[in-house]
């Protein structure tokens, strides 16, 4: 599996820097996973190769995380009336009837060549021989971490989540944690929706993780910051960078 790093900051894209979004390619069965649709990632695909058998999973509605869903399904479509796309996008967002961006996101219509499917923390996909699992994390809205396991590879996903010590049992002996760092531990201040650069470092350790790519940044800070304050209690960190890519 390929893992390509699509986005790494938050609220807003900025130069080089997207909103979040993690790219993963099985190659041996052309099978495609993205973890979060964040504003601007779709500068990073490539079109139409990466819209065939793409299955795209939002962490939550917050819109940070799927902004660019409006870009793909009118892409898809395109590309499926020209006849140079076969298979439908398929999109798993967390059951949130209650938000108003659940019934914006259903209502896309079928004319976008993107089907919607729920899922909740009992859910388990097996996309084609692809297993993800979810866990809900502590944030404002209903909010679900990701491990995305094939065979003995695991890439877990933090998604957005304030300090939370039990999820590191499910991020356990990930090959690589892909955690939210919003805070620098200075700012934090009193925040339960986010963590800093130094928890995700702790989570890292706990769930004796391989490696930890920290992400989700404010677009305004030097992205080593965050990378020195992990480092501080985690050896084995990394800063996303767009477009760098993972073997595993
Ligand atoms: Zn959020
Ligand atoms: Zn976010």
């Amino acid at each position: 599996m390929i893992l390509r790093i699509l986005g790494s900051v938050s609220p807003y894209p900025k130069a080089d820097n997207n909103c979040v979004g993690y790219f993963i390619y099985d190659t041996n069965n052309n099978q495609k996973i993205l973890l979060d649709c964040g504003n601007g990632i779709t500068r990073l695909m490539k079109f139409p190769s990466d819209l065939e058998n793409l299955t795209i999973i939002i962490s939550h509605l917050h819109k940070d995380h799927y902004a660019d869903l409006s870009a793909i399904a009118y892409a898809s479509y395109v590309y499926h009336n020209l006849g140079l796309l076969n298979s439908k996008v398929k999109v798993y967002i967390p059951n949130s009837k209650d938000l108003e961006d659940y019934h914006y996101l259903t209502n896309y219509g079928t004319e976008n060549y993107m089907d919607f499917y729920e899922y909740d923390e009992k859910t388990e996909l097996n996309i084609n021989g692809i297993n993800v699992s979810f866990c809900q994390t502590q944030h404002n809205i209903k909010t679900f971490a990701m491990n995305v396991i094939k065979e003995n590879v695991k890439i877990s996903y933090s998604a957005d989540t304030g300090f939370d010590e039990n999820i590191s049992t499910f991020f356990q002996n990930a090959d690589i944690l892909i955690c939210e760092s919003s805070f620098l531990k200075h700012q934090k201040n009193g925040n339960i929706n986010h963590l800093s650069a130094e928890e995700a470092g702790i989570l890292a350790k706990k769930s004796n993780t391989r490696k930890l790519i920290l992400s989700h940044f404010w677009p305004e800070i030097d992205k080593s910051n965050y990378l020195n304050e992990a480092e501080s209690v985690f050896e084995n960190v990394e800063v996303a960078i767009e477009n760098k890519e993972y073997i595993l």
